[in-house]
């Protein structure tokens, strides 16, 4: 018996869903050649029943359950009947959106779940038109077709790596940066696509991202597949106000859910590394003020040598800030430069350039007045030079105002979501409190 039953009267439309449910998972998928398995199938009502409740579920599925093809056929009955219910008023999709924590399982989903769950549809008639799902991911994993043009023909009398430089020229063909290897850190960030593009850009008309851009935006998309990093930025920007990432959706499932306070950590944390300053200077030099970015480079250069002899790193282990003289009269410098040099520039740099080196100076100012915030900790980047990391400690908080707060149904699941007590640390970490339109379970 599913808890929905003890407590929503179901209607004829959900009811219906539940009954397709049984059906795909009892008959369809057994002719198909997977067998049934009575936790998968009780998991994939369940699901349906928190989507359907405006609940939130937490999932509890161990290894080889099968919650993916679970929540694949709870969002797809969901969308079909629930439309049903609306077809007045409903003349789009709203796509489900799925967010995972690695590439792995984005691609797993893509290009092996929903392209068979699609075809089983479509073969025995339960869907009139194929399952379509798209990857979303961040600007900066796609390539701006003007930066790449300058780029390559800045270096073109340049000395090179040779493997750097062919990842470079590999992307005339490729725009994902993520499908090229060898691209240098430095070039990942100088040729993706900006935050903002230029109006009169020459490129726009045959720009490969915004082809992308429009492709992934269309109607007819059932699922946005996207790390859990970029959904809370989406769910960040819908909060501030501000344009949404994503197509707009009525239905969340969070996989690999124990990994999204990690994510949180990240967003609602900042950091700084000497990749992010070359890459202000580099802009500087472009906004002609070649002599300011020089001084910023080999002062900025001392910083973070100093740092590194003050600190002992093993083995890419992040470690805690030691406030030594040294470290601090260090800081102090370098984080007024940076400030000294958005005011001077002001008026003559643009205003994102300005908050760059604003956003490098707070960082270092956390680091000199530590607060109760952030937790303040050094990891060293690839080319083991020190990475000033500030995380906040409101990740509960976070998370209830940008995700759960926003009244989507969502399921999230996990083969750790349960421990010892049951979901209550799971619960503390996510913030999800008892005013959340929850519900939980364990299938083990
Ligand atoms: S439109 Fe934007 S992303 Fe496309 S080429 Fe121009 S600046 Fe780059």
């Amino acid at each position: 018996m599913r808890d929905a039953d003890k407590t929503v009267p179901m209607g004829w439309h959900q009811k219906k869903a539940h009954e397709e449910v049984d059906h795909i998972f009892q008959e369809l998928m057994p002719k198909h050649g997977l067998t049934v398995r009575e936790e998968q199938l009780r998991l994939s009502h369940e699901m349906l029943d928190a989507l359907w409740g405006n609940q939130i579920a937490l999932c509890d599925a161990g290894v080889g359950i099968g919650k993916t093809y679970a929540y694949l056929v709870a969002c797809i009955m969901k969308e079909k009947y629930a439309k049903q219910v609306g077809n007045l008023f409903r003349t789009e999709n709203y796509p489900a959106v799925i967010s995972t924590s690695s590439i792995a399982l984005q691609e797993a989903i893509l290009q092996e779940y929903i392209p068979f769950q699609s075809r089983l549809l479509m073969k025995e008639k339960l869907i009139c038109r194929p399952l379509k799902a798209v990857v979303r991911k961040g600007k900066e994993h796609f390539v701006c077709d003007s930066r790449l043009n300058q780029r390559i023909a800045s270096i073109q009398d340049k000395k090179k790596n040779g493997n750097q430089k062919k990842a470079l020229l590999a992307l005339r063909t490729c725009y994902d940066m993520d499908q090229v290897h060898g691209l240098s850190g430095f070039d990942r960030r100088l040729v993706c696509v900006p935050k903002f593009c230029p109006k009169n850009c020459t490129e726009r008309e045959t720009c490969r991202y915004r082809r992308y851009m429009k492709r992934v935006k269309s109607t007819g998309i059932h699922f946005q597949i996207c790390n859990h990093n970029y959904l809370l930025a989406d769910a960040s920007h819908r909060t501030k106000g501000y344009n949404p990432l994503l197509s707009d959706y009525r239905a969340l499932v969070i996989d690999e859910a124990h990994k999204l306070p990690e994510a949180a950590v990240q967003m609602c944390g900042k950091t700084l590394c000497s990749d992010d300053i070359l890459e202000i200077c580099y802009l500087l030099e472009k906004e002609h003020q070649g002599i300011r970015a020089r001084h910023l480079k080999a002062e900025m250069k001392k910083l973070f040598q100093v740092i590194a002899e003050n600190h002992s790193f093993e083995n890419g282990q992040r470690i805690a800030f030691r406030q030594t003289e040294e470290c601090i009269s260090i800081l102090k410098e370098s984080a007024a430069l940076l400030f000294e040099i958005g005011r001077r520039c002001k008026g003559s740099i643009s205003k994102w350039i300005r908050n760059r080196l604003e956003e490098a100076g707070i960082v270092l100012c956390y680091f000199l007045v530590p607060g109760r915030k952030y937790v303040l900790y050094l990891e060293q980047d690839t080319e083991r030079l020190p990475v000033f990391c500030a995380t906040s400690r409101e990740v509960p908080a976070y998370l209830q105002k940008v995700l759960w707060n926003q009244g989507i149904p969502a399921i999230l699941t996990s083969g750790t979501l349960k421990a010892g007590n049951g979901f209550m640390r799971t619960r503390q970490m996510l913030g999800l409190n008892e005013k959340n339109r929850k519900k939980q379970s364990g299938v083990q």
